[in-house]
């Protein structure tokens, strides 16, 4: 048996068989071949499998996002049929007598740079299509996608490190457990693992990648509340897990008797208590933790699992199914975050020196306004299904919101002028630039109402980049800097008669839910595993015996 620390990001505890996941191999070494025919029996092969796949994949889009968000697979489907493709293929298999991978990837290429160069908008975005179904087949050819894919066991996943959009398409049922090596706690793929309610680990030293793929298949055992992984575990420890893992399925349990009650405390103050998503089916972790409401979708995540810019109509769709999901409960969803951790391929950016600091979030929406446009019209549209609020993200000045609310009035203005209906719902701003919190005054003027976002906040107020584990050491969340900021934005909000949540990290944090509600918070926004234990703690308070703890402020 060996054992490994890490860093946890959620508890609980996972037994099973390692999977190491790696990335894909993108690279394709051209081959001759003495028999062609040999290489084009094994493209229909491929092709065939492909059609599967796009199949399967469509029918379980079409359960998850409805018909229209599945769309992408059909349009595939039809790509791979085309005959100009795949004879392309074929010919340069017979002429150039090459592997049908080398083929594949080399028309692929030739196909995509020729829609990219087009005038057409809509024919441009067909390359990213071109470039998604010649990496099926690549991966269909090498049999790469059916070492990440083989088996429905599910697997402890252990990885070097994962970009948020690897963690968002993976298929959730099939992971017991995470386990990287690279990552920090306040990394988007530990949120999103803690959005998925599953142990995790990052910052875990496993050694050398020889010594990572030899563990392929093994078994082991995440402790996700000691930030423990035992490779091999032996029999006592097997043991003492299972105890543990029993105290916190009957921890859980007592919590599930606070289904249905208030966030009130003892009294009598209510607190909005929301939860945090990722996408549509993070749905069944919100209605089974009784969420009053999504204080935070994080829509980035609708761009980052396709390979395309997602078109007004899927976005609409996605919108309105979680609006009609959610009922008469509140909404909020955040326009487009993307830049910084989470990069979309098919969004031109330039490389940047420090993109936690460049062009991220409403930067980019500003500065490529047909794709907020787009977002906007999505989201007023979809917003007569339910009780939508709109909040943008990454704000730093009085102007920028000015300049978004002229956008979203042109929007609307448009909307009328075509006759489709929409919502005219709140708007409010993230405030997670020390900007926005020392302006929040003037800020709380141009808006509805006011979101702080500790995680970014955290980053920017203590020049400490949430990706780095190595600074985890340094980073305090309780810094009295990033405490007097919450309380000043508090204070302005409600100043100018705005009211103001959390929805960063930080609003999960028990030890820190007395001093947010003593500062006067009206919502906390938490990812769905923490809405029961936050609802315990409030209602266990009484405000009336509780003061702002100022030694917090100044030590
Ligand atoms: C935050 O910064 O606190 C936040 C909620 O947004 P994200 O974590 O997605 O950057
Ligand atoms: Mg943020």
């Amino acid at each position: 048996m060996q054992v490994y620390h890490g860093k946890s990001v959620f508890g609980g505890v996972a037994v099973g068989k390692i999977r190491v996941y790696r990335k894909e191999e993108k690279q394709v070494r051209r081959r001759s071949v003495e028999d062609p025919e040999t290489e084009i029996a094994r493209f229909h092969d491929a092709l065939e499998e492909a059609m599967e796949q796009l199949a399967g994949l469509y029918d379980k889009a079409v359960r998850e996002v409805g018909e229209s968000g599945a769309s992408v697979f059909e349009v595939h489907r039809m790509m791979l049929e085309d005959e100009d493709f795949t004879d392309s293929v074929e010919n340069r298999i017979r002429t150039e007598r090459v592997n049908a991978e080398y083929a594949a990837a080399a028309t692929g290429d030739d196909f995509a740079n020729m829609f990219e160069a087009m005038d057409d908008e809509y024919m441009k975005g067909r390359a990213a299509d071109i470039r998604d179904i010649s990496e099926r087949l690549l991966g269909i050819l090498t049999g790469a996608s059916r070492r990440q894919e083989a088996g429905d066991e599910p697997v402890i996943l252990v990885a070097e490190d994962l970009a948020p959009s690897e963690t968002v398409q993976m298929d959730k049922s099939r992971i017991l457990a995470f386990v990287t090596v690279r990552g920090s706690l306040n990394s988007h793929t530990a949120i999103l693992a803690r959005t998925m309610g599953i142990p995790a680990l990052v910052g875990t030293e496993l050694g050398s990648p020889e010594n990572m793929e030899k563990m392929d298949g093994k078994t082991a055992a995440v402790d996700g509340r000691s930030g423990l992984f035992y490779l091999e575990p032996e029999g006592d420890v097997l043991k003492e897990l299972e105890e543990k893992r029993k105290e916190y399925l009957e921890k859980k349990e007592l919590l599930e008797t606070l289904k249905g009650k208030e966030t009130v405390t003892r009294d009598g103050r209510y607190i909005r208590l929301y939860a945090n998503i990722g996408n549509s089916r993070d749905l069944a972790a919100v209605m089974q933790n009784d969420a009053a409401g999504i204080g935070l979708f994080r829509s980035e995540f609708i761009y980052l699992e396709r390979d395309h810019l997602p078109t007004e109509d899927e976005q609409y769709q996605i919108y309105k199914m979680v609006l009609q999901t959610m009922a008469d409960r509140p909404v909020i969803i955040r326009t487009l975050d993307i830049g910084a951790d989470k990069q979309c391929s098919f969004i031109n950016m330039e490389e940047e020196e420090n993109p936690a600091m460049g062009l991220r979030a409403i930067r980019i929406c500003l500065s490529k306004p047909d794709i907020f446009r787009t977002q906007l019209r999505a989201l007023f549209r979809a917003g007569i299904f339910g009780k939508l609020s709109i909040m943008y993200p990454m704000i730093t000045s009085v102007e920028e919101v000015r300049q978004i609310r002229k956008i979203a009035e042109e929007v609307k203005r448009e909307l009328t002028e075509q006759g489709l209906s929409y919502a005219d719902v709140e708007q409010g701003i993230m405030i997670e630039t020390p900007a926005a919190a020392v302006i929040s005054d003037l800020l709380a003027e141009e808006v509805d109402f006011f979101s702080i976002g500790t995680n970014d906040l955290s980053q920017y107020t203590l020049a400490m980049d949430r990706q780095n584990s190595a600074l985890d050491p340094f980073f305090d969340p309780r810094h009295p800097a990033i405490l007097r900021l919450i309380e000043l934005t508090i204070k302005n909000a409600h100043e100018k008669g705005i009211w103001v949540g959390i929805c960063g990290e930080l609003g999960g944090d028990a030890s820190l839910t007395e001093t947010f509600l003593a500062m006067g918070v009206d919502e906390l926004s938490v990812s769905p595993g923490r809405i029961l234990p936050i609802r315990k703690t409030i209602r266990e308070m009484d405000l009336r015996m509780i003061l702002t703890d100022r030694s917090l402020f100044t030590s």
